[in-house]
């Protein structure tokens, strides 16, 4: 696909793309009768939800924000998680939400008392202990997490309207990630497993991912809601969006510094900030390691940040102002993370429908400035 003619900097969604996720995400559901959600932490780019929510059912928010563009776009359910909700943020829940899930028994005890008329369900995220991952900032079982209840926390005496638990550990993983961690939640907490409705697998499940072994996911949830009787819920957000959208940037300047340096209409710190946290390198239509092809070149980021710099990358050709690059996979973390720092033209958001690219978003000065005051 050339998008020459697309304003740059540019985040495109290939509907196609996203359809065939969808496809994937849905034979799991018909395969295991399991409920799949979207994080709309990873993906949030509500003009495409008509589509997603055909094949979903429905979202699962971090915040009242996320809850109600879940509920005004979305069209299904809203659960909510929070590490802790404000009085006014759960009043706000309670309005929106069909489940809502506590990170302590203190929060679940203060807030259960203020639901008047027909409660949402009401969960409880545990902590199964169980790191099966090395990026210690996206691990909620590192040691000292606030993230879940852990196994000596957890009041086996007061889960009296608690109808499912919540666990969420996983981060772009496979299935083996899951089968260990279900072991851990079965170890610490299967003998409250059975009095539950429903147990929430949490995201980080990378089911669109081509290697992902989707039979053994079936067999699991089967296996699991057998044996304990209950409903079993997914809440992906990357595996939605995976490999589904391209941030497209051009060149704006070469300077040299030991090696060329491109200086480009975007930036990693504002626009991929994950590059930077995970980090990771990511991939680039046409392009190579440093050395593997005949022209390496540092790609760097307009913000005033020295460490603005997505990697080096190498091309057959020279790279020139006004060439354009295509930053694959940009589709999850990016739109829902993007900051106005340093005041840099925003990427525009567009859909792609076969050869046809429609900008459904571009952003102007008056966004930038309404966020300051
Ligand atoms: C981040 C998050 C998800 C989605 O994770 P992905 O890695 O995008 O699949 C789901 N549930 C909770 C509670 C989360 O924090």
């Amino acid at each position: 696909m050339n998008f020459q003619d697309t304003p740059t900097p540019c985040f495109i969604v290939d509907e196609a793309k996203l359809f065939s996720n969808l496809e994937t995400l849905a034979s799991v559901k018909a395969r295991t009768d399991c409920k799949i959600l979207l994080a709309l932490k990873g993906f949030a780019m509500w003009p495409l939800f008509p589509i997603i929510g055909k094949f979903l059912d429905g979202v699962c928010a971090s915040s009242p924000w996320e809850a109600r563009l879940g509920r005004e776009e979305f069209g299904g359910e809203v659960h909510a998680f929070a590490a802790a909700y404000s009085g006014d943020d759960f009043a706000e829940l309670l309005t929106l939400c069909d489940e809502i899930d506590f990170n302590s028994f203190a929060q679940f005890k203060k807030f259960r008392s203020r639901i008047a008329g027909v409660s949402p369900a009401l969960g409880l995220r545990i902590n199964p202990e169980c790191s099966t991952q090395d990026h210690a900032i996206y691990d909620p079982c590192a040691p000292k997490s606030r993230l879940g209840i852990t196994r000596d926390q957890f009041d086996g005496e007061s889960l009296d309207g608690i109808s499912g638990l919540h666990f969420h550990t996983l981060c772009e993983q496979n299935v083996d990630a899951l089968e260990t961690t279900l072991k851990a939640v079965e170890e610490k907490f299967g003998e409250f497993l059975p009095q539950m409705e429903w147990v929430n697998f949490g995201g980080g499940h990378h089911i669109t991912r081509a290697d992902y072994d989707v039979d053994r996911l079936c067999e699991l949830i089967n296996a699991f809601k057998a044996k304990y009787g209950v409903q079993v819920i997914l809440e992906p957000g990357e595996a939605v969006a995976l490999n589904a959208g391209v941030l497209i940037a051009s060149v704006l300047d070469i300077v040299h510094n030991e090696m060329d340096i491109a200086i480009l209409d975007t930036s990693c710190t504002c626009h991929m900030p994950d590059v930077l946290e995970m980090p990771y390198r990511p991939v680039i239509t046409g392009a190579g390691e440093p050395g593997e092809k005949a022209h390496t070149v540092r790609l760097a980021g307009l913000s005033c940040l020295a460490g603005d710099v997505i990697g080096d990358y190498s091309f057959d050709q020279p790279l020139k102002p006004g060439d354009q690059i295509e930053f694959l996979d940009m589709a999850h973390y990016t739109m829902v993370k993007t900051t106005f720092f340093n005041g840099i033209q925003h990427p525009a958001i567009a859909i792609q429908r076969g050869d046809e690219i429609d900008v459904v978003r571009e952003f102007n000065y008056q966004d930038y400035k309404n966020r300051l005051a």
